[in-house]
């Protein structure tokens, strides 16, 4: 059962997903060379006690940080912890807030000083593969159009798309229906309608698509270490045109 939001939920969606965005653009501002990830998780938090919300991920089937970062060949899900982070690394920051009971999820991939040509081609894959996802996200359309267009973006550069995690319905939940694939078949899935709420994030792999879960239970890492870029935009499905992106930063 996919939530069709009403106005007064699309309402609360959206200052939840701009708190979120804004966050998230400080978060990725504040990335230096020689700070743990746990510094930056830290800021993280920092940042939603000022703004008056809570993490959505802090204790989400017992998660330990405000945030989600992950670095180079980390997929998703890192841990924050006792991590330099370098010059040359690639950092993935996913963050979600609670705010008055809604969830705004967005994620980012952050070049941290001169990374090699390939790294910032991933990354830049990644945004477009996003920015076709949520061009598909169309009413009339199906949750597989999605999922091809971020596939067909990112294996046109020749990348890979994660199989084993995906984006999501999101809102008074951090999961809702439906699951959305960074890959598919157009005119597959079900079909989406005016006042769904998507999270819609690619996870891409310069190598393999294949992953493997650290000992620690949550962080994802490619199978043969090569890297992987993460970014993600919560979006509320249009009656017209592409869906409307909700964790926009620069909107006031
Ligand atoms: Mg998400």
């Amino acid at each position: 059962m996919i939530p069709i939001k009403t106005g007064a939920e699309i309402d609360g969606m959206r200052v939840a997903c701009q708190i979120s965005a804004e966050i998230l653009a400080e978060v990725a501002a504040a990335v230096q060379p020689g700070m743990t990830t746990g510094d930056l998780d830290a800021f993280a938090a920092e940042r939603m006690r000022a703004r008056g919300v809570q993490s959505a991920f802090l204790g989400y089937g017992g998660f330990p940080g405000a945030t989600c970062i992950s670095l180079n060949d980390e997929v998703v899900h890192g841990i924050p912890g006792n991590r330099v982070i370098n010059a040359g690394d690639l950092v993935s920051v996913d963050l979600g807030v609670t705010a008055e009971g809604f969830i705004g999820d967005n994620a980012t991939t952050v070049c941290v000083g001169e990374v090699d040509e390939e790294s910032a081609r991933l990354v830049a894959v990644c945004e477009a593969a996003l920015a076709a996802g949520v061009d598909a996200a169309r009413a009339g359309n199906r949750v597989g159009d999605i999922g091809h267009a971020v596939q067909t973006v990112t294996e046109a550069a020749g990348f890979s798309v994660v199989r084993d995690f995906c984006g999501h319905g999101v809102g008074r939940k951090l999961h809702e229906d439906p699951q959305i694939p960074n890959f598919g078949t157009p005119g597959k899935g079900p079909e989406l309608k005016p006042g769904m709420t998507l999270a819609i994030e690619p996870m891409i792999n310069q190598g393999t698509f294949r992953v493997e879960i650290l000992a620690n239970g949550w962080t994802v890492r490619t199978r043969d270490r090569k890297r992987s870029a993460h970014c993600e935009h919560t979006v509320l499905v249009a009656p017209k045109g592409p869906a409307e992106i909700l964790t926009c930063a620069e909107k006031k």
